[in-house]
């Protein structure tokens, strides 16, 4: 097949574009940079089957003979996506429809939509099934992605209902892994690389809060598996894992994995409308996909600190 996969020089998007390779697969990769990293791409960037296009998503999209399409293009970090809030929210919505314009002009082929656990915001029910609608601060530093990320929802919904074009809506709660920037401000890469450099391990606010962390080879899986599912099956479902653990927990865990590290443990102010608690209700992937994590916390974790250490 031929697959068009934009944000593909993400950290993400890169992981999905090797696996596609992987199968045989023709790969389309769009990304104009913004997060994305041309490194990303080194070991695929010479495969005859794949094809690196600098462009924003938000531009006219021209390509024809297309089969699928992921949607990935977005800055995902919260630093990375508050520093031009308004592109961000631009990117997420205009990209999206542009995407879903691409796909009728292909004759109405399925459309992914990486969308994310931030739709739930600052949870009020714990963990999250795809049937919580949210609790979302429509005004606040986290909305542009926020509610970007919703309204590309609303417009896939829209797409399907009109169009009757296959969507698939999956909803990626916290990811990490090799490929992930050191410098995009993300917890388990700036504790890793803390830990690496000798510096003081950053912990927003008491440290209490939690998150679920999933290793990027288990969410790729559970991508194509919702891609290709045969039932029809639009979504929206949680792709994450819902071992759940506190900033303090993360980092002590990070601090054994390197025992040589002399860091300490800081801690800094809590950002603004920093979600408290998160955790995916996974029983709808693991119903209608056959899916579910495979891969511990500490070896996703080993295998980061590993990549870490070449850079
Ligand atoms: N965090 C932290 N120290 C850091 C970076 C992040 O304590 O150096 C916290 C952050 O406040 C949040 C959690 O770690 O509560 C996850 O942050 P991240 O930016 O990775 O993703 P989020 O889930 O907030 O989008």
């Amino acid at each position: 097949m031929k697959i068009l996969v934009t944000g593909g020089a993400g950290f993400i998007g890169s992981h999905l574009c090797t696996r596609l390779l992987s199968e045989g697969h023709d790969v389309i990769c769009l990304d104009n940079l913004y997060t994305g990293r041309e490194s990303n791409l080194s070991a695929i960037k010479d495969n005859p089957h794949f094809t690196f296009v600098n462009q924003d998503v938000t531009s006219p999209l021209n390509f024809t003979g297309l089969d699928r399409i992921y949607n990935l293009a977005c800055p995902a970090s919260p630093p990375a996506y508050q520093k031009d809030s308004i592109f961000t929210f631009k990117t997420s919505v205009l990209g999206m429809i542009n995407v879903l314009d691409l796909s009728l002009k292909n004759g109405g082929i399925p459309v992914l939509q990486a969308s994310t656990s931030e739709v739930y915001g600052d949870p009020a029910v714990h963990p999250q099934p795809e049937t919580y609608w949210g609790n979302v601060n429509p005004i606040g530093f986290r909305s542009c992605y926020d509610e970007g990320k919703r309204a590309a929802e609303t417009i896939m919904m829209d797409y399907h209902r009109t169009h009757l074009l296959p969507i698939r809506i999956i909803r990626i709660f916290n990811t990490y892994g090799p490929n992930m920037d050191p410098k995009d401000g993300r917890v388990v890469s700036n504790f890793i690389n803390q830990a690496l450099q000798n510096a003081p391990i950053t912990i927003y606010g008491e440290g209490n809060q939690t998150r679920s962390f999933q290793f990027v080879s288990d969410l790729v899986e559970g991508m194509t598996r919702m891609m290709e599912n045969d039932q029809g099956f639009i979504g929206p479902v949680n792709l994450g894992n819902p071992e759940e653990y506190t900033m303090k927990e993360l980092a002590e865990k990070i601090l054994k994995l390197i025992p040589e590290s002399k860091s300490k443990i800081i801690y800094e102010p809590l950002p603004s409308d920093d979600p408290k608690q998160r955790k995916p209700d996974i029983a709808l992937a693991k119903d209608r996909l056959s899916w579910e994590p495979v891969v511990k916390v500490e070896d996703g974790l080993k295998e980061t600190i590993q990549y870490f250490k070449t850079l």
